[in-house]
């Protein structure tokens, strides 16, 4: 069990009921942030908590995640914490609901010649890291800040003036290439389009910049937008205990 550090002064958003569908960031949301994004622990209740949430909303739950999927399989060392989840990874342009993923319409994937130049950058840059994702390339310096102002110029290369597929998103250590179409309230407002969300007062919880959009496509839709700073005191451990609240709360009602 881990330790709960919730600061009982702070006081956290309302717990969402049972009409409600929730959307979770994972990074920096659910689990602390890690220096390298496989290095991430799961809190050994975290998985089955979120499992009985979605099944007392009836699967109205996502992950939403700028992870591809493989990465998100692999966070917590094979053990598949999110198995029996929705996950909407890269940010949303792909769905993964029961078992099949499928690509949120038809978004254009990066260019062999994109890839090739962003390997021979890693080639050039040892400590650089190329995360070749379906939809999206990251170059992650991190370890190699003298790549930096490389690595921006290089994904901004690849997207010509005026063509308006992909764009550049900047983060924090890393540059990420990614489609312009793939964003976290866009699959936010997709999701409730159909069962089992529609209908259902959306919540979208995350803690970084690509966040806002879940947030404001939560909002536009009558329901909320958390943000971890902001709203849970930048604690992951906060959002985990307002989650076993709610759990807790959706579980009475049902009893
Ligand atoms: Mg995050």
């Amino acid at each position: 069990m881990t330790a709960m550090h919730t600061n009982p002064t702070l006081p956290l958003p309302p717990l969402p009921g049972p009409d409600a569908a929730l959307f979770l960031d994972i990074d920096g949301t659910l689990l602390d942030l890690a220096r390298r994004p496989e290095l991430v622990v799961v809190p050994a209740e975290l998985p089955g908590l979120l499992r009985q949430i979605s099944a007392s909303l009836d699967g109205a739950l996502a992950l939403v995640t700028g992870r591809d999927l493989p990465s998100v399989d692999g966070i917590g060392q094979g053990s598949r914490p999110f198995d029996g989840l929705s996950v909407a990874a890269e940010h949303g342009a792909l769905i993964r609901q029961v078992g099949d993923a499928a690509p949120v319409g038809s978004l254009p994937e990066p260019l062999p010649a994109w890839r090739q130049a962003a390997d021979d950058f890693g080639a050039r840059h040892e400590k650089a890291v190329v995360e070749q994702k379906r939809f999206g390339i990251v170059l992650h310096v991190r370890e190699a800040p003298e790549a930096a102002d490389e690595a921006r110029a290089l994904i901004e290369s690849f997207i010509p003036e005026g063509q308006g597929h992909f764009r550049a998103v900047p983060a924090h250590a890393a540059v990420e290439l990614r489609p312009v179409m793939a964003d976290k309230g866009r699959v936010l407002l997709r999701l409730m389009e159909g069962a089992p969300f529609a209908g259902r007062q959306p919540v979208f919880i995350g803690d970084d910049v690509t966040d806002e959009d879940g947030m404001a496509a939560a909002r536009s839709l009558g329901g909320f937008g958390y943000h971890v700073g902001r709203d849970f005191g930048g604690e992951t451990a906060n959002v985990r205990a307002w989650l076993a609240e709610m759990a807790k709360r959706l579980t009475q009602r049902v009893a």
